[in-house]
């Protein structure tokens, strides 16, 4: 537990359905005159969607604004340079993000190719930015990431495979926009896929190193709002009670791993996203509670807590046995939403394990797992995910 830290999160936050409508005057008290719109081609295409209520309220107040829509899933470098292109050739002034983690850290990543230089490779790590950002608003569309207001980049490099995270305060958007309205329309694999890694997101802060007793209250809320909504969220998409549980989860585990940061989860995940090119929060869900099993000696009163928020019994056991309880908890909700067994999944091959292994120990999330591995060991976790069934 930490009792020296800082806390970070964006200095305004719109939350609730219809708060879409307030970011055409937002912008404008930003005085933003032309923010480049960084989004997919999916969501700018759909009618009175999460894209087109932006541009009709930037309309609204007079803000006239350029469309990028080339963001990619697991955002490439070429994504980023290809936004700053278009920012320069328009003279955009700011960055409007809208979609979920692959949008916000495209918009992101171009922020800070224009301003801290064109080589993003050589800026990942911590607080290695110098120079602030153009003025960011993130328009959050999944449950989720919590990249919306987080200082975290995450950006694959499409030539070695391995994504890479630029950890910075200057990342953090200056405002947030969480209007669980936007969401009704998620299908359910992905709302489950999305969902999973809010719900990693709320564990590997509460037993990292570096939580502290602010982010340890945010984790188990979340946790408890997932359990409560996330099933339903997937059953049932069009239900607005649950995706506003699920809005308020991902981003209290947001402001939780912002501050407390990760684990060997989000390490791991991180190669199989990079090296398969594969959903991100199906990585997460599908390595948690292989990694966390292996953490439990490392702080089982924390795992025990843990059991009791996902809604376990656990009177009359002793802390071993309660905090396993969690790890069942862990893999019952995976079933329950959908999520696949095994990495095989994702096209993972035991041959790249040694490699993904080292790569995934030099990844920021990796220093604050509870219990330090050896190369040997996360290898067999690989292994481990990859013959569960
Ligand atoms: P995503 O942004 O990659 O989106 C996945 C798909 O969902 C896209 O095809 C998109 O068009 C669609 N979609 C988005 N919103 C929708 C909506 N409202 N309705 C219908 N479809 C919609 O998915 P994600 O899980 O939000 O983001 C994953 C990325 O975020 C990964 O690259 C991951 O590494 C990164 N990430 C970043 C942080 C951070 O703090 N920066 C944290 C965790 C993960």
């Amino acid at each position: 537990m930490k009792t020296n830290f800082d806390f970070l999160m964006p200095s305004v936050n719109f939350f609730g359905p219809g708060v879409i409508a307030k970011i055409g005057d937002r912008a404008k008290m930003l005085n933003m005159t032309h923010p480049l719109v960084v989004t997919d081609k999916f969501l700018a295409g759909v009618a009175d969607g999460p894209v087109e209520q932006t541009l009709n309220s930037l309309q609204a107040a007079g803000v006239t604004y350029s469309v990028y829509d080339g963001v990619e899933p697991n955002p490439k470098v070429r994504n980023i340079q290809a936004a700053k292109a278009q920012y320069l050739a328009e003279n955009c002034d700011s960055i409007i993000t809208v979609g979920g983690g692959s949008a916000h850290d495209t918009g992101k990543g171009t922020g800070i190719i224009l301003t801290n230089g064109d080589d993003i490779t050589k800026l990942a790590g911590i607080e290695t930015l110098e120079n602030a950002l153009p003025p960011l608003i993130a328009v959050n569309t999944t449950a989720g990431t919590g990249s919306e207001l987080t200082r975290h980049c995450v950006i694959t490099n499409e030539e070695t495979h391995l994504k890479f995270v630029v950890v910075s305060w200057r990342n953090i958007p200056l405002v947030s926009f969480n209007d669980p309205s936007l969401q009704l329309d998620v299908p359910a694999k992905l709302t489950a896929a999305t969902g999973m890694d809010a719900f990693v997101q709320a564990i590997e802060p509460y037993v990292s190193t570096n939580r502290n007793s602010i982010t340890d209250g945010q984790c188990l809320q979340a946790i408890k709002l997932i359990e409560e909504n996330l099933r339903e969220a997937v059953a049932n998409g069009h239900n607005l009670e649950a995706r506003s549980g699920m809005v308020e989860a991902e981003m209290l585990a947001g402001m939780a791993f912002n501050n407390a940061d990760l684990g060997y989860v989000h390490a791991m995940a991180h190669q199989l996203g990079g090296q398969y090119d594969a959903p991100h929060g199906v990585c997460c869900a599908l390595l948690l509670p292989i990694v966390e099993e292996f953490n439990i000696i490392a702080c089982p009163e924390r795992f025990r807590d843990l059991a009791i928020a996902m809604g376990e019994n656990v009177d009359g056991l002793s802390v071993r046995d309660a905090a396993e309880l969690s790890i069942k908890a862990m893999r019952q909700m995976s079933k329950d939403v959908g999520i696949p067994t095994s990495i095989k999944a994702l096209g993972a091959k035991p041959e790249d394990f040694e490699l993904m292994a080292e790569n995934a120990l030099k990844d920021g999330n990796a220093f604050s797992n509870p219990r330090k591995a050896t190369k040997e060991q996360i290898v067999e976790l690989f292994q481990k995910a990859y013959d569960a069934e």
